[in-house]
C-alpha cells in the first residue's frame, strides 16, 4: 500500500490506523480527520475493493466529509470513517466484527463507529460487545433516540426543500410545487411521503421498478424512467440515490430551479457547484441537508456516554436547525458571489479550526 501522505485525499488527517488481525482475517482502515469539535464520528463501510488503495482513499475522503458534516450539523463530534476491506468472497464473520470492535476500543474514544454501506444494525450490536464507542444500535424504548437513521435524514431533507422553495420561489406552501425525486429507497421514499402530505406534485424514478410503482400508487405520483429524472421539468430536483450525478453534461440538461436531496457527494467535481450557480439553480449542499441521520446517531451516542436519555424530540430539534443553516449559506453565497458548496466548505473549515 502506498504511504497515505502521498494520497491526494490526505488532508492532514489526525490519524490513519491500519488494522490487520490475522486470526479472523480482518483488514480495516480507520481514519480520523479531525477531533477539533469532538470524537471522530462516522460509519463503517464493508466493501470489496479490488485495490486496497481505493479503500484507503475512501476512508480519507469520507472521514474528511464527516468532519464537515458533523461541524455544520452543530454536533460536538469530529470526523472519522472506517472501511473494512472485504475479500473476494465478501465474508463477514463474528470473529472479524469482534476484532474490529477491539480495534475501535483501543483508540479510546477518538473514533466512534456506526453503520454504513454493507454494515447492518445486527453487525453494530456485535461490535458493541467489544467497544462502547459505537452508535446506531436498536432503539431502547419509546421516544428514545437511535435506530434507523433514514427517517431522520428524510425529515431534514424535507425541511431543507421547503427552505429552498421559500428562498428561491418565495412561497411557504408546497401545494402544487413539482418535486422530481431520484431514488425512492429509505431516504427518497421518506422525503416523497412527507412532501405528498403538503400537497406537492411528485415525479419519481428508481431502478427498482416494483418499489417505485407501489410508492407512486400510494402517493398519487407520476413515474419516469431512471434516465429521464434529471431532465424532468420541475421546480425541485431531489437526488436521493447516487453520488457524482451533477457534471457538465447533466447540469446543462437540468430543467429545475433547485437541487436539494440527500445523496452524498452529488457534485462530480468541485467546480460543478459553480456551474449550477451560473445556470441560476439553487443548490443545497448535500452534507448540510442530509445531516438528519448523523444527528440521530450522535444524539444516541452522546446520551448513552453521558448516561442521559437521548430522545427523538432532541434529535428533531437539532434537525429543525438545518433550514436556518441553509439560509445562512445561500445568503452568504449571494453577497459573496461564491457558490453555496464553497460557502459551506469555508464555514465547515472555520468550525473545525482549519479556516
Ligand atoms: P437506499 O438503498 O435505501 O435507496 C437508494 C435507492 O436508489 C434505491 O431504491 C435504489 O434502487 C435507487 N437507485 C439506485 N440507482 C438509481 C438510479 N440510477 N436511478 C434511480 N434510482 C436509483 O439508500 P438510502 O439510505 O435511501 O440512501 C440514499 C442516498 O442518501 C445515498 O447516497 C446515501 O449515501 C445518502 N444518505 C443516506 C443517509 C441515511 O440515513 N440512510 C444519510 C445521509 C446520506
Amino acid at each position: 500500500m502506498t504511504a497515505f501522505w502521498t494520497e491526494d485525499d490526505f488532508d492532514d488527517h489526525e490519524m490513519v490506523h491500519i488494522v490487520r488481525d490475522r486470526k479472523s482475517g480482518l483488514m480495516a482502515i480507520i481514519a480520523v480527520h479531525s477531533t477539533h469539535c469532538g470524537p471522530g464520528a462516522g460509519g463503517t463501510r464493508f466493501w470489496h475493493y479490488p485495490n486496497p488503495k481505493d479503500g484507503l482513499r475512501d476512508a480519507l475522503r469520507l472521514s474528511r466529509g464527516m468532519s464537515y458534516k458533523n461541524a455544520m450539523a452543530g454536533l460536538p463530534m469530529g470526523g472519522g470513517k472506517a472501511v473494512i476491506l472485504a475479500d473476494d468472497a465478501r465474508s463477514k464473520t463474528p470473529e472479524m466484527l469482534a476484532a474490529f470492535g477491539d480495534a475501535v476500543e483501543q483508540l479510546g474514544g477518538r473514533y466512534v463507529t456506526a453503520e454504513d454501506v454493507g454494515i447492518s444494525e445486527e453487525d453494530m450490536v456485535a461490535v458493541a460487545k467489544r467497544t462502547a464507542h459505537v452508535s446506531g444500535l436498536p432503539v431502547s424504548g419509546e421516544n428514545a433516540a437511535g435506530g434507523d437513521p433514514g427517517p431522520f435524514t428524510s425529515y431534514g431533507i424535507y425541511l431543507g426543500i421547503k427552505a429552498a422553495v421559500r428562498h428561491k420561489l418565495g412561497t411557504d406552501s408546497m401545494n402544487g410545487v413539482h418535486v422530481a425525486v431520484q431514488g425512492t429507497g429509505s431516504v427518497g421514499g421518506g422525503v416523497a411521503r412527507l412532501l405528498a402530505k403538503d400537497g406537492a406534485r411528485l415525479t419519481l424514478a428508481d431502478i427498482h421498478a416494483d418499489g417505485v410503482k407501489a410508492l407512486a400508487a400510494e402517493l398519487d405520483a407520476a413515474i419516469v424512467a431512471p434516465d429521464e429524472i434529471l431532465t424532468t421539468a420541475c421546480d425541485v430536483l431531489s437526488p436521493n440515490a447516487l453520488g457524482a450525478i451533477l457534471d457538465d453534461v447533466s447540469i446543462a440538461a437540468l430543467n429545475t430551479q433547485i437541487v436539494a436531496g440527500g445523496a452524498n457527494n452529488q457534485l462530480a467535481r468541485s467546480h460543478h457547484g459553480k456551474v449550477l450557480s451560473q445556470r441560476g439553480i439553487l443548490y443545497a449542499p448535500d452534507y448540510v441537508i442530509n445531516a438528519g441521520g448523523i444527528i440521530s446517531v450522535a444524539t444516541e451516542y452522546l446520551a448513552r456516554r453521558d448516561r442521559k436519555a437521548g430522545t427523538v424530540d432532541a434529535v428533531n430539534a437539532l434537525i429543525e436547525q438545518i433550514p436556518g443553516r441553509l439560509d445562512q449559506i445561500w445568503q452568504t453565497s449571494e453577497t459573496s458571489g461564491a457558490s453555496p458548496d464553497v460557502v459551506a466548505d469555508r464555514m465547515a473549515q472555520d468550525l473545525i479550526g482549519r479556516g
